[in-house]
């Protein structure tokens, strides 16, 4: 079947003893057993499993074509996702990640894995060559996100796949910005999958929660304990939420990316800005691997205003269908700001040098008509 009739067939649908089309929300922490040792469903404790969140892990697990037998894993947040990934290291195990990506990525690396003697280190992941040249001996893991945050840099990832099997190294790879409608990394051979749901998959800015997919059941199993010890696991509630966005994931990412088709390209042509960030336009320096590798470009968009943060404050103050907010991915437009907002734990320098300019814009391109999209970046960049 096609991708949006999984998306919404799958997933508990029509399944319980009433016959709900819709899964409901199961509220309940403990289920009563037949007798000790013995569920009656394979629910025992909600840290270890909930028949809501089960509905949601197999119906992104299908979307992602993960094997049949290998439901995802639902997090009580992205951040949780990626912190139960890493919790596959241990001291003297190196960790290779790719240097664009998303803050809070780094603040786990940096501020949890590497006091506890995780070497990290980081490498530009659009060079392929070089990425793979800093694999080491002892690298475990190596953590990409493409398309990335906020530049939108493209990673050629199947070579990365090839290059860090043969070192015997795991491949993780932050999906979130591309969702499983524009790129499938489990059939590049990537092992460890992972989504920030809080974005495209839940989709209207009302909820937060993260998954990993994988396609090795043993690797399953690893994080299945991790969720059982550790705890992060995502709420009913929020698991419902995510699978209803799930429901709608194709037309919306159709109509996220026709939209921001046309603000990249209407913005390439304006006098004020200097330059445009979005996979999908020839001039974008990665067009060409995004093109062999992915299904379509998504709806972020970067650009430079011409000037520098006086030029970018004044747009900030003067749009009002898109709102100044920090995340990304909802129905509604987004615009944000990096160099103060998702950025500022970099330094000046530390920014020009990964090519994030004091003149540098992102856009979350929702699902409001391109022409009133547009209409209000025209007024935005007429009042500089
Ligand atoms: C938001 C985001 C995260 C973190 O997810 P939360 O749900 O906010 O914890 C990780 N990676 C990317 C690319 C994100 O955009």
């Amino acid at each position: 079947m096609q991708f949006s009739t999984r998306a919404i067939h799958s997933g508990g649908i029509g399944e319980s003893q009433y016959g709900d089309v819709i899964p409901p929300i199961h509220l309940t922490s403990i289920y009563a057993f037949p007798e000790p040792g013995v569920t009656q469903a394979g629910f025992e404790y909600i840290r270890y499993g909930n028949p809501t969140r089960a509905a949601l892990e197999s119906c992104i697990a299908n979307l992602e074509n993960a094997p049949e037998d290998c439901p995802a894993l639902c997090f009580s947040s992205g951040q949780a996702a990626i912190d139960a990934a890493f919790r596959l290291l241990r001291p003297g195990d190196h960790l290779l990640v790719a240097r664009d990506v998303y803050g809070g990525t780094v603040r786990v690396t940096e501020e949890i894995l590497r006091p506890m003697g995780v070497e990290v280190s980081y490498a530009v992941a659009t060079d392929t060559e070089q990425f793979c040249a800093s694999l080491r001996p002892n690298t475990r893991m190596v953590w990409l996100e493409s398309p990335s945050n906020p530049l939108l840099t493209i990673t050629d990832i199947p070579a990365i796949v090839q290059a860090s099997h043969a070192n015997g190294t795991l491949v993780g790879v932050d999906s979130t910005f591309a969702t499983p409608f524009f790129q499938k990394p489990l059939e590049w051979g990537v092992d460890i999958v992972m989504h920030s749901t809080t974005k495209y998959l839940g989709g209207h800015s009302d909820l937060l929660g993260g998954v990993l997919v994988v396609r090795d059941l043993a690797l399953r199993k690893q994080f299945h304990e991790i969720q059982k010890i550790t705890g992060a696991v995502a709420s009913p509630f929020d698991a419902w939420l995510t699978l209803r966005g799930v429901r709608t994931l194709a037309v919306r990412m159709k109509a996220h990316e026709s939209n921001a088709f046309q603000v990249a390209q209407w913005l390439e042509q304006h006098p004020k800005v200097s330059r445009v960030y979005y996979p999908g336009l020839p001039s974008h320096p990665q067009h060409e691997v995004a093109k062999r590798t992915m299904r379509g470009y998504g709806g972020m968009v970067g650009f430079d205003v011409v000037g520098g943060e006086t030029e970018a404050r004044c747009i900030l103050k003067s749009t009002r269908v898109f709102l100044l907010a920090g995340s990304l991915g909802g129905v509604e437009s987004i615009i944000s700001y990096p160099p103060l907002m998702s950025h500022t734990a970099l330094s000046h320098e530390e920014r020009l040098e990964r090519g994030i300019r004091d003149s540098f814009l992102r856009l979350s391109v929702g699902l409001e008509d391109a022409e009133d999209q547009i209409a209000d970046l025209e007024q935005a960049l007429a009042n500089l």
